[in-house]
């Protein structure tokens, strides 16, 4: 019985075409700005995302940090979508390292309109509420299940964010894969935001690194603040090296995860089970296990005995999947055989 390891699009190994790659860098000590593929990866992902510079950091998360420590001052106020994984994934970073006051806002699908941010931002000097001085946006967005943001929306969010001159901070971790679902080219989606945190580590199967991008004023204490951090590295060119290989390589193939998905998804909808493959529309299939009385817990050990392990969604009762390039080709039938199998042999026993 092969694994279908579905938990996560973190679970990739690196593909011999990347190890080649990571092999055959040339290198130097990054935290003195030698080495040779660390500058050549943040020079081409800068140009790629529309942004005047971009800083390689080890984690989403640290570029998420330094996004922070970079815009606002302490007791000032972010704005971002209640569940977003700067909110409510980052161990509490936002308040503990950064002292912001992190309102989260509300929006079923993952994003939330502009007039919500108008609504909400507190722009001038008050002497009770918190000054807002950055918003969030994350594209696709995690918990809500690889949500891709309509680019009217985005764009909506941008103007209104212009007009009341909040810089917006975009997650874009999974930034590639809108760009794929949506045939927009990543620069454009990521153009009207001030700073933009990429991952390598998820669908682009790189064994680490991050990057933010983003205004060169803005990102100007940015190399200072991870050197605090404790992100500054030595030979990091072996990871830029796989970053680089990714960016060639990895992203059109994003397409073939999307698929996946939906056809994973359709097959359990098929079968009976709360899957909406309308909202399948990256590399996520959510499952909601409410109503067929079968705890998460048990549901999660079933599959994994299956070979087929998913992991938990945000709601207590959402098991999710997500494809990836690890997931083997053509796989998803015996994967979904495999599922549906284990998923009503749990409900049997309880
Ligand atoms: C995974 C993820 C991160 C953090 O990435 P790491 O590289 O694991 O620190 C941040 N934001 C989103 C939306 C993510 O999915």
């Amino acid at each position: 019985m092969t694994l279908i390891d579905l938990r996560s699009d973190v679970k990739t190994l690196p593909s011999p075409g990347m190890l080649q790659a990571m092999a055959t860098a040339r290198l130097g000590d990054e935290q003195a700005g030698e080495d040779p593929t660390v500058r050549e990866l943040e020079d081409e992902l800068a140009g790629l995302l529309g942004q005047e510079t971009a800083v390689f950091v080890p984690s989403a998360t640290m570029a998420n940090l330094i996004a922070l420590l970079c815009q606002v001052r302490p007791g000032e106020e972010v704005l971002g979508h209640e569940h977003g994984h700067l909110f409510r994934y980052e161990a509490g970073g936002g308040a503990a390292l950064a002292s912001a006051v992190l309102t989260g806002l509300a929006g079923e699908d993952g994003w939330f309109p502009g007039s919500l941010v108008r609504e909400h931002a507190q722009i001038t000097d008050s002497t009770h509420q918190p000054r807002t001085s950055l918003v969030v946006a994350e594209n696709t967005h995690n918990t809500a299940g690889g949500r891709v943001w309509p680019l009217r929306q985005l764009d909506e969010l941008y103007r209104t964010c212009g007009e009341l001159r909040l810089p917006v901070h975009l997650d874009g971790s999974r930034l590639f894969n809108a760009a794929v679902a949506t045939g927009v080219p990543a620069g454009q989606i990521a153009g009207g935001a001030t700073t933009v945190a990429v991952c390598f580590s998820k669908g682009l199967g790189c064994p680490g690194g991050a990057a933010l991008a983003g205004s060169a004023q803005v990102l100007a204490p940015a190399r200072r603040i991870k050197q605090m951090l404790g992100g500054s590295m030595r030979q990091a060119g072996v990871l830029a090296a796989a970053a680089r290989y990714a960016l060639r390589h990895n992203i059109d193939r994003l397409a073939d995860d999307h698929r996946a998905a939906q056809a994973l998804a359709r097959r359990l909808h098929e079968g009976g089970f709360a899957v909406d493959p309308a909202r399948v529309e990256t590399n996520f299939v959510l499952l909601d296990l409410a109503g067929r009385g079968i705890e998460r817990s048990a549901a999660l050990a079933r599959l994994a005995e299956a070979g087929v392990p998913w992991s938990s969604g945000h709601r207590r009762t959402v098991i999710r999947a997500v494809t990836h390039l690890g997931t083997p080709a053509g796989a998803i039938d015996d994967a979904a055989d495999r599922i549906i199998h284990a998923l009503r042999q749990a409900e049997q026993r309880t």
